[in-house]
């Protein structure tokens, strides 16, 4: 008999398993249909022993001192500062748009009040910003909105950015300064093992049995459990009752190169007619030392494994429906991206399953993320 049967060992998953196990004292049986733990953050050793994320590239960052505190217990970290370069014109330029972009694509000498000024001028006045092309074009006006966002966003997610949610582009800021990393957060960092490893740490207690290799549908009625934790894509668990919720999906092209470096930049994104979108060096993320060199591309595609909700709002409309449902469903909790139908980051899944955990043993969620931190 378990306490809990969790569906999915990705972040939402093995969070709130080890804080059952650990927190509580909850028995926990906890399946995933892949084959490994880890979920979309899964990195493992390829055939030349070279460090990679099957599922592209996973940066670790956040603002959050108790989500990185919470997950230091399972971990060590390397300090890492992602930095991207965008193939823009047969030229590698920082993404996001900082100074340096400015200067380099028109070749200006501008300063930080120069480059304000200069994209006030060609920036278009927006008096509602509702999609993800009001937010470019608002900020820094349709050449560059061009060259940096149309065909990227489009390649994508197959829909024009005026058809996104403004939240979507709006994930890449403008800066006025020369920095160039491609996210300011507090703590940025990688697992210094690896995401994988950090897994373990986390489910590798009495308490927690896990199950590879098994949609929970195989086992649902065989397993005698008191509660269930969802993190599978919530349309599915209803059975799609109200319909598809639309997912884009990725297919990725790894490939090992013998050369010790493979290209300038940890990501080289292609906001260009090319079929893949960006392509990642695995060793600047992980520091690992190798003659050879793992890199993957990643092509987005309309079928496969659901990687990426859709914001916009139809599909946001469908979610509110799915998430009344999962409401009104006693036993069972949905948590994580897939399941609540978030674009949401690792960290933002972490503080959402603590969040739940401290629901569900009835603390606020301060006194739960001291519990989980003593
Ligand atoms: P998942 O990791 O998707 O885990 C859900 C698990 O449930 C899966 O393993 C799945 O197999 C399993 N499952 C589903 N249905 C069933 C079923 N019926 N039975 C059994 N198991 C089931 N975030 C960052 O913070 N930084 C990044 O750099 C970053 N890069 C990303 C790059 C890509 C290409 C993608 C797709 C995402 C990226 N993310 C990044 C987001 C990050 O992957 C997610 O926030 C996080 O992994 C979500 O965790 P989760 O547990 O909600 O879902
Ligand atoms: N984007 C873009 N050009 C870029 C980088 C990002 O148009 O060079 C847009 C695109 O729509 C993308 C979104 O901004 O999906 C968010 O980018 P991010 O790098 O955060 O995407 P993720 O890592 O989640 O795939």
């Amino acid at each position: 008999m378990f306490d809990y049967l969790i569906v999915g060992a990705g972040f939402a998953g093995s969070v709130l398993a080890e804080r059952l196990a650990r927190g509580l004292n909850k028995k926990v049986l906890i399946c995933d249909r892949r084959n490994h733990i880890g979920g979309n953050a899964y990195d493992c050793h390829d055939a030349a022993g070279i460090l990679i994320h099957r599922y592209g590239p996973h940066i670790f960052h956040t603002n959050s001192w108790d989500i990185f505190s919470y997950l230091s217990r399972f971990t060590e970290w390397r300090q890492y500062q992602h930095r991207v370069r965008a193939c823009v014109d047969g030229r590698l330029l920082p993404i996001p748009i900082n100074l340096d972009t400015v200067n380099e694509l028109y070749g200006l000498q501008l300063d930080p009040q120069g480059m304000k000024e200069y994209l006030a001028s060609v920036a278009e006045k927006k008096s509602e910003i509702l999609t993800s092309e009001d937010v470019v074009i608002s900020t820094v006006g349709r050449d560059l909105y061009e060259k940096f966002f149309r065909h990227y966003t489009r390649k994508q997610w197959a829909l024009d950015p005026s058809e996104l949610d403004a939240q979507v582009t709006a994930r890449v800021p403008v800066r006025f300064n020369r920095d160039d990393r491609y996210f300011t957060d507090k703590y940025q960092a990688m697992p210094a093992r690896g995401f994988t490893h950090m897994f373990g740490n986390m489910l590798d207690h009495p308490n927690i049995k896990v199950l590879l290799n098994c949609d929970y549908r195989e086992i649902a009625d065989d397993v005698a459990y008191g509660s269930l934790i969802f993190t599978g894509p919530v349309d599915q668990y209803f059975d799609y009752c109200y319909g598809e919720l639309p997912y884009r999906c990725l297919e990725f092209k790894h490939e090992t190169h013998h050369k010790p470096v493979f290209q300038s930049a940890p990501v080289v994104n292609y906001p260009n007619e090319y079929a893949y979108t960006r392509c990642t060096e695995f060793k600047y993320l992980t520091g690992q030392e190798h003659a050879a060199t793992s890199i993957v591309y990643e092509f987005p595609c309309a079928e496969g494994d659901p990687y990426y909700p859709i914001p916009r709002p139809d599909n946001a409309a469908l979610n509110k429906k799915y998430q009344a449902l999962a409401e009104d469903t006693p036993n069972v909790h949905f948590v994580g991206r897939l399941a609540t139908y978030r674009y949401y980051n690792m960290d933002q899944v972490v503080g959402q399953a603590l969040t739940l955990f401290s629901k569900i043993s009835g603390a606020t969620r301060t006194q739960a993320t001291e519990a989980a931190l003593a």
